[in-house]
């Protein structure tokens, strides 16, 4: 058979990783970006939480936790595999802490009782022992009175458990791809080329595929694997394939600080809502959210919102904004901004099948199972969901598109 020519549209975690995986099985790949270059949205600014669903205590029929677990659990070794390097120096070395706030769509009671359901979920796997740590005697830890006031003393917490659900810095991680990107002779980057148009030159969806750029024309793509998290239901619309109701683009802006000398920090959210987190990867690299305070734009069309550049005045207030937020709860976040010798402002879209708002337990953004892979002939569609499961859903991309037809 000859060379397939397969053209990924969007170079975050997802179309990397496919990119890297479909040259590496003798595919001619070309990768599309509207940036200047590959990991520039959120797959480089997000917290890297590799998730095993603790954060979904606001689902509590675990849809959200089985559909993400088993991502979670491949990224490790998917990664290793993708970079050729171990990944163990850029995560988080302690377990993360879940504060539950006053406020949470869940109350303390019940996020303990969910946690011990994922617990099961994850004990029953058996890729539990593949994780960033080995899960397989893995335990939930509600924190006493005493622990929990040594790491806030915010009446407004009413509890605390200890999981062993670690993060990566993706910061970190984005430049090692960038690095085995450029190793992919068989990938050849399209950067700073916004795509605004696709035909299958023989109808339907079969292809051969065209892709329109704003500067030129494409072709001909046996494949196209549309990876543009953003910019994908527009696309996918302009071929006829129309998403079901009620999807939400929001832009979301967190803090990314590194300190002179490494310190002492938790890594801890505050849940189940619209909180935040401290995520401390190598005592010297931290990340910090406050959701309201970086939330940048949100809404409900086709095409995400506009977003306006910030000035340094209003990238300042959003600053001093997250940390005071989150440094009521978590006051070593006042420490770290303190001994900061860098400090960046990161964003990225995040797209989610629900609507509402994080404070409303009936909001349907706490459920987050509908993601994944939509195929229609030769054309790939995927709402990647999160990070952590964006490498183990380009393995299915891949394993399909080769013909294996492996998918779970
Ligand atoms: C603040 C924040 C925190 C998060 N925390 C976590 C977390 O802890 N754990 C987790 O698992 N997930 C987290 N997420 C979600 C996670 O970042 C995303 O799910 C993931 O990065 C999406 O990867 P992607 O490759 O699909 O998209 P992206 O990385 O966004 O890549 C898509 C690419 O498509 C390009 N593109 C879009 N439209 C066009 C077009 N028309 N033409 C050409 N190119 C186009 C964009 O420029 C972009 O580079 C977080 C997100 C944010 C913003």
């Amino acid at each position: 058979m000859s060379e397939r020519r397969i053209a990924v549209l969007g170079a975050g975690i997802l179309g990397c990783s496919t990119a890297l995986l479909l040259a590496r099985s003798g595919c001619s790949v070309t990768l599309f970006d509207a940036a200047p270059q590959p990991f520039s949205g959120a797959s480089r600014w997000n917290e890297g939480k590799i998730h095993l669903g603790f954060l979904y205590a606001g689902d509590p029929s675990l849809a959200t936790a089985r559909r993400i677990l088993p991502g979670g659990l491949a990224f490790k070794p998917l990664v290793e595999g993708l970079l050729g390097c171990s990944i163990s120096e850029a995560m988080t070395q302690t377990d993360d802490t879940y504060l539950i706030h006053k406020q949470s769509v869940a109350s303390v009671d019940s996020v303990g009782r969910y946690f011990a359901e994922v617990v099961q979920l994850i004990q029953a796997d058996p890729a539990a022992g593949d994780y960033l740590v080995d899960l397989r005697q893995c335990q939930v830890k509600g924190l006493s009175d005493s622990e929990l006031r040594g790491m806030t003393n915010a009446d407004s917490i009413l509890g605390g458990f200890q999981v062993p659900e670690r993060s990566v810095s993706t910061n970190w991680l984005a430049d090692r791809y960038l690095e085995a990107l450029k190793g992919g002779d068989q990938i050849a980057t399209c950067m700073g080329a916004r795509v605004t148009d696709l035909r299958s030159l023989g109808g339907g969806y079969e292809g051969p595929w065209q892709v329109h750029t704003a500067a030129r024309t494409f072709e001909p793509f046996d494949c196209v694997v549309n990876a543009m998290w953003e910019g994908r239901i527009g696309l996918d619309a302009r071929i006829g394939l129309h998403p079901p109701a009620g999807w939400t683009h929001r832009y979301r802006l967190s803090l990314f600080a590194r300190t002179d000398v490494p310190l002492d920090a938790p890594s801890a959210v505050v849940s189940v809502g619209p909180f935040g987190d401290l995520k401390n990867y190598t005592g010297r690299d931290f990340y910090l959210s406050w959701y309201p305070a970086g939330l940048m734009a949100e809404g409900c069309e086709l095409d995400p919102p506009a977003i306006s550049d910030l000035g340094e005045q209003e990238r300042g207030l959003i600053i001093e904004s997250i940390i005071s937020n989150l440094a009521q709860y978590i006051p070593a976040a006042r420490t770290i901004v303190q001994r900061a010798t860098q400090l960046t402002l990161g964003g990225g879209w995040v797209f989610a099948m629900g609507r509402g708002s994080l404070d409303d337990p009936n909001s349907t953004l706490h459920r987050r199972d509908r993601i994944g892979i939509q195929r229609e002939g030769t054309y790939y569609s995927v709402d990647t969901g999160k990070y952590s499961i964006a490498p183990w859903l380009a393995k299915q991309i891949a394993e399909s598109i080769l013909g294996s037809d492996q998918q779970h």
